[in-house]
């Protein structure tokens, strides 16, 4: 059996284990603080789950083997200053932006880019966290931090949060799953829609752009574009080289899951386009206690990913799909009552997003 590396631990190197076992992969999640060095031979794969990785023996041990795929690559995009210049230099329409520099005064910053400004540091943030908003009427100054260590974003205004993932294998072939519909609140996922009619005449931009990504790059697997829709328009917030929380959907809503996509690609198995089935909704579990009667929501399934359960901290998700767009908010109906207050947000919006369609 081929054996497949994934430098990192966590539920997306678990759910990459689960997608391998109908392809006779070997799939081996760590942990870079492992301390024992795994004996990987020259026909293994290597491949990641995260944007950033501490320096480690094992880190080091496995971005040296060569099998590791994307290795070109992953450095760059882990620093948002190298992804931005990656995407202008593509022409790709990204938020207009800044580097924050050791000299970088806020008066500078909003005279080039405007009142209010998004500084985000350059590795390390997600999920909302290393994030600092300068508004201009407020005076705020830069944290003496974030210099030389952040770029500065123009605040687009945003009219909604969608995403596309694709994947490229080693010969070019690329195939894409239908944009997502995203809701994040405080800089985390909340819930996702699939597909959406109303957004379809966007996937062909989309598609361009992460295709154009990928090719310049000569990208292998998959890859998540994060955008905001502005009318007609696709604003490029953030790539991420790896299976992404908004394809979680496609375990329950296309033949071929963004896991198991990954792992074709990389392992040299042939991708094909998904067949996308039915209507889906991922809501994520974030700081919530486990609920066994979670496990009976019908047309769902649950994720638990056996983590301490902390605020903020994804836990879980559960994926609701049906080829009939009534049972899927039959199901959200139902799950409403046994997640916490603060969701009747989520689940609100969610069912307005399927109203609409
Ligand atoms: P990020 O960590 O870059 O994925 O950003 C997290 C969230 O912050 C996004 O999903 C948006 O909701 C918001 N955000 C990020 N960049 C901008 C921006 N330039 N303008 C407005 N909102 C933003």
């Amino acid at each position: 059996m081929t054996k497949v590396w994934v430098l990192g631990a966590g539920q997306l190197g678990a759910m990459l284990q689960q997608a391998a076992y109908p392809l006779a992969l070997d799939v081996h999640p760590l942990a870079p603080e492992d301390e024992t060095l795994p004996e990987i031979s020259a026909a293994d794969i290597v491949t990641v789950e995260r944007e950033q990785w501490p320096d480690t023996a094992l880190t080091r041990h496995l971005s040296s083997q060569p099998g590791f795929i994307n290795a070109a690559i992953f450095g760059r995009i882990a620093d948002r200053l190298y992804q931005k210049t990656m995407l202008d230099e593509l022409e790709i329409n990204t938020a207009p932006w800044l580097p924050v520099t050791a000299s970088s005064h806020a008066e500078a910053l909003h005279a080039e880019i405007g009142e209010d400004i998004l500084l985000k540091r350059r590795t390390g943030g997600y999920d909302g966290k290393g994030q600092f908003w300068l508004y201009q009427d407020q005076g705020d100054e830069i944290p003496s931090d974030w210099l030389d260590a952040a770029i500065a974003e123009q605040k687009i205004p945003f009219e909604e949060e969608l995403s596309l993932v694709g994947a490229r294998d080693a010969d070019g072939n690329k195939v894409f799953y239908p944009l997502t519909l995203n809701l994040h609140s405080n800089g985390i996922l909340m819930a996702s829609v699939a597909p959406l009619e109303r957004v379809k005449h966007l996937q062909s931009q989309a598609e361009a752009m992460l295709g154009k990504i990928m090719d310049s790059a000569n990208y292998i697997g998959v890859m998540a574009m994060e955008c905001f829709r502005v009318k007609d328009k696709l604003i490029v917030n953030e790539l991420a080289p790896r299976v992404h929380n908004s394809g979680h959907w496609t375990q329950a809503g296309a033949c071929v899951s963004q896991f198991e996509m990954h792992l074709r690609a990389v392992s040299g198995l042939p991708i094909k386009a998904p067949e996308v089935r039915g209507q889906s909704v991922m809501i994520n579990l974030i700081g919530v206690a486990r609920n066994i009667d979670w496990l009976n929501i019908p047309s769902s399934q649950c994720y638990w990913y056996g983590k301490d359960v902390r605020p903020g901290r994804k836990v879980g998700h559960i994926n609701i799909n049906h080829p009939n767009k009534k049972a899927v908010q039959t199901a959200l109906v139902k799950l409403r009552p046994l997640l916490p207050e603060n969701y009747g947000a989520v689940f609100d919006w969610v069912q307005d997003e399927l109203a609409k369609i």
